[in-house]
């Protein structure tokens, strides 16, 4: 349909046979016009609202958004919609862009998608004839990754404000999610810092600052996280936000531009041919390759090096460009060399920022042209990956499997809201069944038919596989969600079908929580057997409630009934000791239980006497008065930012507790009196700082180690 040419430093745009010198894109460099044969003027330039030219410095998130709000305020192709905030409170967003026609059926183009996944049988090839090619396109997951986001505030542009026949057939025949910051706050971190340690004129010298980011770099999100792990376990906003778009609009493509070491050139997939998940198909593969020829075309003639096949695997389906191939669309993974700075030193010689970007637009341009070229070929690949789906769960044997809710209640309903926001289908258990000598009763269980559109991606996060084809990876092989959730997962092959109860609303409420016996009795008694539980006994602690905890077994009295608790149990006194002329208000604590059943889920229990009728009494020396947890992360140069990360997130987003994050070196020195709790994630800590742990584990600190 069109080509790039290179002449000197002029590119020529062609198509239909007919040349035409490129309009100049305010870009540091000539860039490829693809298809454009003028622009719009009434469409904002890039430079217009972030006051600089793409290229020539590194675009801070908010000005991407000034830049996206500014041009689906002008364009009747460009919708602007936020889905998140991350944690550090930026905006996740992503344009819609495609003609104004389409605009205009939106809704009948979503409903589609719909009845495609839900019902692919019934969608004809007539259906799919007058349906456009969804293209989902994100940018710069990696914050420290930066060219992919300036290329599509470029790539926005052209499309926006690009005239000529190939764009608006483009636009008539594609709806394009264009999702420029995937990671706001890990880019901003990186962003800031090179632009705020470069000098008027650029160096290239790897040894200067702006080439060397401080702990923890940009990579990662505001805890750490690695979001291109984060496809499956969707533990973060940035990537609840982020698959929500992405199972509304159910893409044919995904693309994921990402940046490597300096030295190589492009990548783009397929990756190495051994490493494909085995649940994607083999089609998948096959247009992998018919896709790949569009972007070796398009590089070609900007004249850029590139490669596939060598190195990056399709593997773990946490990421990115994986995730996708069990859910009916095609993942692309894009690697460009980093200059890291404005100017890289590679070993091939100076790389230029905006050359890096110059290679992101291109392939952003050649994804369009290949979902438009071969539109038929995906959508009905698209069709015969839900219709298979289908037909493999019938010849599977399984009928259903069965969440087991009683071994932790909370954890097991936190895989269930995982696995629906993957738009897994759930039910409660209609009747009584016994598996693997388990009877679980309506309400011990939840059920997952196997007869559902999701039926390949249930498969490959739960599976157990201990034998691969090739048993190198780039780095995650694969999870297996009930175990990571510590979830008993069933599977009950014939007559599974009469365990199908009513369908569950997606999220499914967290309801663990409970109160057994009325509030006259003595004490609370929680058991330890909720995730929340540690947030319950920091709330009851905040309020000045002296906790103990049972290091024993026992049985205690509840409304005149003997009931057994294990070690663990913490017991909460209503009435609280009293001083001189001081009068309890055993109201206090009955309003704090209460606030946890809801928020943390726990169980409790109400005892009418501290004598039990076996094991230790409620008061005997072994309950032990637990303290108030002050706790410590060390983070900093040297530690493992994931480990750190996900202690610091856990203890804080989960937990609710104050963290102190003290860097390696400040142990060192740092009076840890303050703290009965340091968490040391896997790193490098110096003899000085080891010497003061010690001393503080003598004094009866606990030293939690990682790795
Ligand atoms: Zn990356």
């Amino acid at each position: 349909m069109f080509s790039f040419r290179t002449c000197g430093f002029l590119l020529l745009a062609t198509f239909f046979g007919l040349s035409v010198q490129a309009q100049q894109l305010p870009f540091a460099m000539d860039a490829p016009t693809t298809g454009a044969t003028s622009y719009d003027a009434s469409v904002p330039t890039p430079e217009s609202v972030i006051g600089h030219v793409i290229g020539t410095r590194h675009t801070l998130p908010h000005q991407v958004e000034w830049y996206f709000r500014a041009v689906a305020d002008q364009s009747d192709r460009v919708q602007f919609n936020v889905h998140a905030q991350s944690y550090e409170g930026r905006n996740l967003m992503h344009a819609v862009v495609t003609s104004p026609a389409n605009h205009a059926r939106l809704n009948e183009i979503l409903a589609m998608q719909q009845r495609v996944a839900d019902d692919p049988g019934s969608v004809s090839d007539e259906d799919l004839a007058d349906m456009p090619v969804v293209l989902y396109q994100g940018y710069s997951v990696h914050g420290n990754e930066s060219s992919g986001t300036e290329a599509a505030v470029l790539y926005l542009y052209h499309l926006a404000a690009g005239q000529g026949e190939w764009i608006e057939d483009a636009l008539d025949n594609a709806v394009i999610i264009v999702d420029p910051v995937m990671n706001p706050d890990g880019r901003d971190r990186f962003a800031d810092w090179v632009n705020r340690n470069r000098g008027r004129v650029a160096t290239a010298d790897g040894q200067d600052l702006e080439h060397n980011e401080p702990w923890p770099g940009g990579r990662t999100n505001h805890y750490w996280f690695d979001l291109n792990r984060d496809w499956m376990v969707a533990q973060h906003p940035e990537s609840r936000g982020r698959l929500d778009v992405f199972h509304t609009w159910r893409p044919h493509i995904l693309t994921d531009h990402h940046e490597m070491g300096g030295g190589a050139t492009f990548f783009f997939q397929p990756g190495i041919p051994s490493r494909n998940n085995p649940n994607t198909p083999k089609r998948n593969n096959e247009l992998t390759h018919m896709i790949a020829a569009f972007h070796a075309k398009g590089l070609d003639e900007v004249g850029s090096s590139y490669y596939s096949e060598e190195s990056f695997d399709d593997f773990f389906l946490g990421k990115g460009s994986a995730f996708p191939d069990v859910n009916g669309s095609i993942g692309i993974l894009f690697e460009q060399a980093s200059s890291r700075a404005l100017i890289g030193p590679t070993s091939s010689g100076d790389l230029h920022y905006a050359h890096t970007v110059m290679n992101q637009y291109v392939t952003s341009l050649t994804t369009l042209e290949a979902g438009v070229s071969l539109r038929n070929e995906l959508l009905s690949y698209q069709r015969s990956f839900y219709a298979d789906a289908l037909d493999r769960a019938e010849s599977s044997g399984k009928d259903v499997w069965l969440l087991d809710l009683t071994q932790g209640r909370t954890r097991a309903q936190m895989l269930t809201q995982l696995l629906q926001r993957h738009r897994v289908q759930f039910h409660e258990l209609a009747e009584e069944v016994t598996i693997d000598g388990t009877t679980f009763a309506p309400g011990d269980a939840y059920v997952i038919p196997a007869d559902q559109p999701q039926y390949r991606l249930i498969e490959a996060f739960t599976e157990r596989t201990l034998v691969y084809e090739d048993s190198l990876f780039y780095d995650v092989s694969t999870w297996t969600l009930p175990l990571s959730h510590d979830v008993d997962f069933h599977v009950v092959e014939r007559g599974g079908d009469r365990l199908i109860g009513d369908a569950l609303a997606a999220p499914v409420e967290l309801d663990g929580g409970s109160l057994t016996g009325g509030t006259d009795g003595v004490s609370y008694l929680i058991r330890w057997n909720r995730y929340f539980a540690p947030r319950a006994v920091s709330r009851l602690q905040d309020a000045g409630v002296t906790l103990r905890m049972a290091t024993k077994p026992f049985t205690a009295l509840v409304d005149g009934e003997e009931v057994g608790f294990d070690r663990g149990t913490i017991i909460v006194p209503i009435m609280p000791r009293l001083g001189p002329g001081e009068s309890a208000d055993p109201n206090v604590v009955h309003s704090v239980i209460q606030t946890a059943i809801a928020e943390d889920h726990v169980e409790v229990y109400s005892a009418d006497t501290g004598l039990t009728p076996s094991g230790p009494d409620l008061g005997g020396s072994s309950t032990q008065v637990l303290r108030p947890v002050r706790v410590a992360v060390a983070a900093g140069l040297g530690v493992s930012t994931y480990a750190a990360g996900e202690s610091w997130m856990v203890l804080s987003e989960r937990m609710h507790k104050p963290v102190s994050v003290l860097s390696p070196s400040r142990l060192a020195s740092a009076d840890l009196s303050d703290y009965t709790v340091i968490v040391l994630p896997s790193g490098s800590y110096n003899d000085r700082a080891a010497e003061n742990l010690l001393d503080w584990t003598r004094r009866g600190g606990t030293l939690v180690l990682m790795d």
